[in-house]
């Protein structure tokens, strides 16, 4: 499964005065004629929510100038506890009244909601496309890009032979012989399954 590529993206939507956004890896054109994308989001996420209810949302591209920062603020928390547009200043509204995200990004696409497919954990959404506009030449970032040059890297130990748990997915780092197997990861909030044993 780690063989097939993504792209990034900020999924935002808005429901009457609430705003939030979330990161996903699963926008991608479905038909050209009329022109559709489709999006599948974790029902967990309440990104999800505001898209159900409102039937709108933005996708906006992340570019490979994307920081971690973007991916901290938009996939380690959630927008049942924290409002991430409170003092945000990095984004502007669509025709459609949603917010797009303007630094570390390329472009930004409106849609709504065309059909929905109840996946389980995950909702499919099929959505017209709206306007959209380029924000910058930069590349888009895959995840792959993601892994490789914008997760940070932990660092290197001296050679104390100490083990050390690190985070498959925020590569944050746990020190010690042992991981709690109810460890959850304090910056990402993956369980202890998605760390890997380092030296
Ligand atoms: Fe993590």
């Amino acid at each position: 499964m780690y063989q097939l590529t993504y792209g990034l993206f900020v999924l935002t939507s808005r429901l009457g005065t609430k705003d939030s956004g979330c990161i996903i890896n699963t926008a991608g054109q479905v038909t050209s004629s009329p022109n559709r994308i489709s999006i599948t989001v974790n029902k967990d996420n309440y990104t999800h929510d505001l898209v159900k209810e409102s039937g709108k949302f933005n996708i906006s591209v992340l570019s490979e100038r994307a920081d971690f920062e973007i991916f901290k603020h938009f996939g380690f928390q959630s927008g049942r506890t924290a409002d991430k547009f409170s003092g945000y200043e990095a984004c502007s509204r669509s025709e459609n009244g949603i917010y797009y995200i303007t630094k570390g990004t390329n472009a930004y696409i409106s849609a709504s909601v065309w059909q929905t497919l109840d996946l389980g954990s995950h909702t499919m959404f099929i959505a017209d496309v709206g306007d959209m506009e380029l924000l910058a030449p930069d590349a888009s970032a895959t995840y792959g890009y993601y892994q490789s040059s914008i997760k940070p890297r932990p660092e290197k130990k001296a050679s104390t032979g100490k083990t050390a748990w690190r985070c498959t997915v925020c590569g944050y780092v746990y020190e010690g012989e042992e991981l709690p197997a109810d460890f959850i990861c304090p910056i990402c909030k993956h369980p202890a399954s998605d760390f890997e044993k380092i030296v």
